[in-house]
């Protein structure tokens, strides 16, 4: 493919202080460095992280002014000299991991999201909140080419730290997950990725919007965490021999579920721990813990290779990702409505508009 037109300038919506709101406006369009890449970006899911970076919710500054956003898909038009392996007009996706070293012990063991070189999306450099976004080429997404770009996006953030968390379950077909706040991004594609492994799964969130679409996304029991008298039992109750899951996948960006989710998983059971709500603690019963044999782990996005492996998952039409598309002009609104909890599924922005 020949060369494409770039502009010199683009909408984006850009963090100018911690705390917010972002402002709209006309930014220059980047040059990609040397291994680099400039992805037109068609298409960005909406992450409950963009808006813990807005809010400064971690102790982890980001940079400002800040274009965020890390599940952007789209098309690659240009590239830095030393990139071989990607073409202009291939489908490409930037993700979290922007870039990382290569060359450190976490690098070389596929663990790229521990490099401490790591660069972040949306977070420690400009994401995909803007028409065109730069990352490293070794680390942009291989989208194939018969993915619709609208629907793969979520797959960048959500679908591959939900798959990765799957993995850390260490759950078997036929087993049962709960999954801790199914209704939002992470956690309706998680259901998915879950029932496309063979396994069970609870779902808990809140409402009936998130029930009804957890039921539709195949999740085998919904337990709604606004209206149980007794959460735990519920769980329990929901699991044939009332035992309780074998796994929970945590992704809710509220701390009162990682309280609970130790005491409703049975024995042996593997708590995995991936939303991030501002100033959260983790605590669980020593004694339960240990006679009980409960493992808590974190799990935190995925590699290069899971990142392939969740994408085919969706190019085989595995997982259905339940979003609405807005224009990029509307992501304030979007940011409230999450911080409400009302967003069933994901919202995805269309630089454009
Ligand atoms: P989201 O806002 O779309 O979904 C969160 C869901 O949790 C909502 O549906 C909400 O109703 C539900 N919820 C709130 N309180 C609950 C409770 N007490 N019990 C059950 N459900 C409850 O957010 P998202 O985009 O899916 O992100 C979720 C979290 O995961 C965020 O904190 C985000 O930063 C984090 N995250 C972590 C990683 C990682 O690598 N570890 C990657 C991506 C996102
Ligand atoms: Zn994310």
């Amino acid at each position: 493919m020949g060369s494409v037109d770039i502009p010199s300038e683009q909408w984006a919506q850009v963090v100018e202080k911690t705390g917010g709101p972002v402002a709209y406006k006309r930014i220059p369009v980047q040059k990609p460095g040397p291994d680099e890449v400039l992805v037109n970006i068609k298409y960005s899911g909406v992450c409950h992280t963009d808006l813990h970076a807005m809010m400064g919710d971690w102790p982890l500054d980001t940079k400002l002014p800040l274009v965020g956003g890390h599940e952007g898909a789209g098309v690659v038009v240009a590239r830095g000299e030393l990139v071989k392996d990607i073409e202009i007009g291939d489908y490409a996706g930037i993700k979290w991991l922007n870039g990382s070293c290569l060359s450190c012990s976490y690098c070389q063991n596929g663990d790229e999201p521990l490099c401490h070189k790591a660069l972040l999306s949306g977070y420690t450099v400009d994401g995909t909140f803007q028409e065109y976004a730069i990352a490293k080429a070794a680390h942009v997404a291989r989208i194939p080419k018969e993915c619709d770009l609208e629907a793969v996006a979520p797959i960048l953030c959500a679908g591959i730290t939900v798959y990765k968390g799957l993995k850390e379950s260490n759950t078997r077909p036929g087993q049962t997950i709960a999954v801790v706040g199914a209704g939002g991004g992470l956690g309706s594609i998680a259901l998915q990725y879950a029932k496309a492994m063979g396994l069970h799964t609870i779902a808990i969130d809140g409402g009936d919007e998130k029930r009804d679409l957890c039921l539709k996304l195949g999740a085998s029991a919904f337990v709604d965490f606004t209206k149980t008298k007794d959460l735990v039992a519920d769980v329990r109750a929901a699991t044939g021999d009332g035992e309780g899951p074998h796994a929970a996948l945590l992704v809710a960006a509220q701390e009162k579920p990682f309280q609970q989710a130790t005491q409703y998983l049975r024995s042996k059971g593997v708590l995995v721990c991936i939303g991030l709500p501002a100033g959260a603690q983790l605590s669980a019963p020593v004694f339960d813990t240990v006679i009980r044999m409960i493992t808590i782990k974190g799990s935190y996005v995925g590699n290069r290779a899971d990142t392939a492996e969740a994408l085919d998952f969706f190019r085989r039409g595995l997982i259905t990702v339940p979003f609405k598309t807005i224009g990029l002009s509307q992501l304030q609104e979007v940011y409230t409505l999450m911080h409400e909890g009302k967003i069933a599924g994901r919202i995805v922005v269309d630089p454009t508009k």
